[in-house]
């Protein structure tokens, strides 16, 4: 099947062909002729996979009939992450330069008042983040009604990050009259329900098996002794790096404070590193990510704020630092090498006690991982039977569990997960002691964005309700740091079922 199959026109495949791509992808193969129909559409489809071509293109075309009116954007994209949403924009600029078709980009952390001037001119495209665009809606600067393509991009992403809520409110202000389409990575039962709350009729496409990692990714695990500093972690990487051809490397750290601490350890070292993570400036998030596409920056030491859907070509090395507490995570940050059909490699570093967690992402990858040992290191042994907690006291239950560094937000994966199964069944009060929990775990960010230029109201008032002293660097990241959700800020209800 050729592009010219699915009907695009004519300057969508020049732009297409400018593009240097000579055919369909199979997700934009099955999607495309779908969202001409007008059909709603659930696609399990993860980065990678040509997935953001498979909703740009046929948009591209559907929107250039029509125009856009002052603060009423005629399609609107959510995206979790400020990065996707600006890859996605830079995706329209791509496959749309023929075209002339106007577009939004609402994320926060930059300026809201040339977002807002954007919008006032009007744009056939709105390309946002859920909670600056609440904010902006907030505002009075937006109106959804003119919406007819609601695109949800990343949803299971959304839902680990506690967006839901915020993307319940903003489907219920675009018309019900519009076309919806639904991409998640994994199709876990609480994104199915939401699918049934927001879709209607819709097609299903499935187009690799969640969470698999490409077939062309090498991966090995190297066991370590730690020392309880990580300084025996940082000595590992370094050996493997130097024991690679490494062309570029992401470096995954479970904590931002590890970021900072590896990024400086490699920089002292003599390596070319930099870091990225959620509480950083936007300004300073897009300059590092740009030196590193650039091939400035050889070495990115990141938060899982890099994990999903960055796409940048011909990376040569994952280094996973840290042993992701959700395995799902494991094989997002490996996803960012091997794509477009390259060959990549994925090398984790593993204390013992890290054993169940490997465990868990050898049952979610269907094989083990190969180790491999390091010249100048002492061999060492997974133990198996430690599920080791990464977190504080289990909210819920008040059960004391020990202060280690789970990160915050694998566990909030799962109460985001039992949230929105609750709200989407509209239990509010079951969801409640969730909301509480979750409110600890965002604090730190809480109190990053209200301090940085770009915080919002939101966030200012999440760092009103602030009443203790915050150790933020010693918290795990929580998401992107983009804003606080507005559930959390909600009161929480004390339901009768307590
Ligand atoms: P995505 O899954 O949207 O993140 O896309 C992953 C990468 O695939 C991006 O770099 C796209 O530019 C590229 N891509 C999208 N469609 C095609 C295609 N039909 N052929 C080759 N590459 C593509």
């Amino acid at each position: 099947m050729t592009f010219s199959d699915l009907q695009l026109s004519e300057a969508v495949l020049r732009a297409v062909a400018d593009a240097g791509y000579s055919e369909p992808t199979p997700i934009q193969r099955e999607a495309v002729p779908y969202i001409f129909m007008g059909r709603d559409l659930l696609g399990c489809a993860q980065t990678g996979t040509g997935k953001t071509a498979s909703f740009t293109l046929p948009m591209i075309d559907i929107l250039a009939a029509g125009r856009a009116r002052a603060r009423m954007p005629r399609s609107l994209i959510l995206e979790p992450t400020r990065e996707l949403a600006a890859q996605v924009a830079d995706n329209f600029d791509t496959y749309g330069k023929y075209h002339k078709l106007s577009k939004a980009l609402i994320i926060g952390g930059e300026s809201m008042s040339d977002q807002i001037k954007v919008l006032e001119r009007g744009a056939d495209v709105l390309i946002a983040t859920p909670g600056r665009l609440i904010d902006v809606f907030d505002r009075g600067h937006l109106l959804l009604n003119d919406v007819k393509i609601l695109v949800i991009d990343e949803a299971d992403r959304m839902l680990d990050m506690g967006f839901i809520p915020d993307v319940e409110r903003i489907v219920s202000l675009v018309s019900r009259n519009r076309q919806t389409l639904l991409f998640s990575a994994t199709m876990p039962p609480a994104i199915r329900r939401l699918a049934d709350a927001f879709l209607t009729n819709p097609k299903e496409v499935v187009t690799a098996p969640p969470s698999t990692p490409a077939e062309n990714v090498v991966q090995e695990l190297i066991v370590v002794n730690g020392d309880g500093t990580h300084k025996a972690k940082r000595a590992a990487l370094r050996c493997i790096i130097d024991s690679e051809t490494v062309k570029n490397a992401l470096i995954f750290c479970n904590r931002k404070r590890d970021v900072g601490i590896v990024c400086r350890s490699l920089t002292r070292h003599g390596y070319n590193a930099a870091m990225l993570h959620g509480d950083m400036a936007q300004s300073a998030r897009t300059q590092v990510l740009d030196s590193f596409r650039r091939g400035e920056v050889t070495l990115l030491v990141c938060s899982d704020v890099a994990a999903r859907g960055l796409d940048i070509e011909d990376m040569s090395h994952v280094l996973n630092f840290d042993v992701p507490s959700s395995p799902e995570d494991y094989v997002h940050r490996i996803g960012r090498t091997a794509r477009a059909g390259r060959a990549g490699r994925a090398v984790m570093i593993a204390l013992p006690e890290d054993g169940i967690y490997v465990h868990d992402i050898e049952a979610l990858i269907g094989r083990a991982l190969p180790r491999r040992s390091l010249a100048g290191f002492e061999p060492a042994e997974l133990t198996a039977s430690t599920r080791r907690r990464r977190g504080r006291a289990n909210t819920r239950t008040g059960a004391p569990q020990p202060r280690t560094e789970r990160p915050a937000r694998s566990r909030s994966a799962a109460q985001n997960r039992s949230a929105a199964t609750a709200t989407a069944a509209g239990a509010e009060a079951v969801a409640q002691p969730q909301v509480n929990g979750l409110a600890e775990a965002e604090r730190p960010q809480v109190r990053a964005n209200a301090l940085s230029p770009g915080a919002t109201d939101t966030d200012r008032k999440g760092e009103r309700r602030r009443t203790r002293p915050n150790r933020e660097s010693e918290r795990a990241v929580v998401g992107m740091g983009d804003h606080v959700p507005a559930f959390l800020l909600r009161k929480p209800t004390i339901s009768s079922k307590g």
